[in-house]
């Protein structure tokens, strides 16, 4: 059912989300949009502008990897401005209420994590932009301190003390997946009973996955999302509206 207005959606999405033992929400760019934190890929976006360095060219070049940190710097302020929104806090409830086992997300901007979540109930498939691992070894780099070798060091990227390259903790283009969030990812939707797909266009792999596999295993289907997707036919509930508008009645406090 694609919900005719806001009224019925909250209703329809309240019975729902009532009547459900497992909750798994899987979220991307949408949920964001309202904490200032851009979607990269919309018409318009920073991507659109600017290409994405690929995973093989930071590796093979210390240019890329300096471009690769300038551009992250610049987006900084954006990024440590924001504060979770609507959607982030009414998810988080639903979470201390016992009701969601663990969230899946596109998002790269620790929000969830901000709003309440534990680290570890957070399955991020496309890593994380708020600190920084050594590809090498894994040791872990805070943003301020790359920042602060960027500068010191006429704007180029430090290098782990062991040698290997500096990376923020996301998963670039041409980078594998961690082959062990997806398989919490499919853990998570196997078993759960309602799949609340938010915020994302659920065109790029691996999210496309995510609706069907919960369908399959007998799981109810929520999309909400501005714009329609090709697996509205397959949901029980679409709701084609602003997430943060959908979701504040569920948040408590
Ligand atoms: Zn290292």
């Amino acid at each position: 059912m694609i919900a005719p207005d806001l009224e019925t959606a909250s209703a329809a999405l309240r019975d729902l989300i009532e009547g459900a033992r497992q909750i798994v929400p899987f979220t991307g760019a949408g949920i964001s949009t309202e904490c200032g934190i851009p979607d990269f890929r919309s018409p318009g976006g920073l991507w659109t502008q600017n290409r994405p360095i690929e995973f093989a060219d930071f590796l093979a070049s210390r240019e890329m990897r300096d471009e690769s940190w300038r551009r992250r710097f610049v987006m900084e302020e954006r990024f440590a401005k924001a504060r979770p929104g609507r959607g982030h806090r009414a998810l988080a409830s639903l979470y201390r209420a016992g009701k969601v086992p663990g969230l899946v997300t596109q998002n790269i901007d620790n929000l969830h994590q901000v709003s309440g979540f534990a680290a570890a109930d957070i399955v991020e498939l496309h890593g994380n932009t708020t600190y920084a691992l050594c590809l090498d070894c894994g040791e872990r780099y805070e943003l301020s301190w790359v920042r602060e070798k960027f500068e010191s060091n006429g704007r180029h990227a430090p290098d782990c003390r062991c040698g290997g390259a500096i990376k923020t903790a996301t998963v670039s283009f041409g980078q594998a997946m961690p082959a062990e969030a997806m398989q919490r990812a499919e853990e998570l939707t196997r078993n759960c009973d309602l799949f609340l797909a938010i915020g994302s266009s659920l065109v790029v792999w691996p999210a496309a996955g995510f609706p069907v596999m919960a369908k399959r295993n007998g799981a109810s289907l929520v999309i909400i999302n501005r714009e329609p997707t090709e697996f509205d036919e397959l949901a029980d509930l679409v709701v084609h509206h602003d997430i943060g508008e959908v979701l504040a009645p569920f948040i408590s406090h």
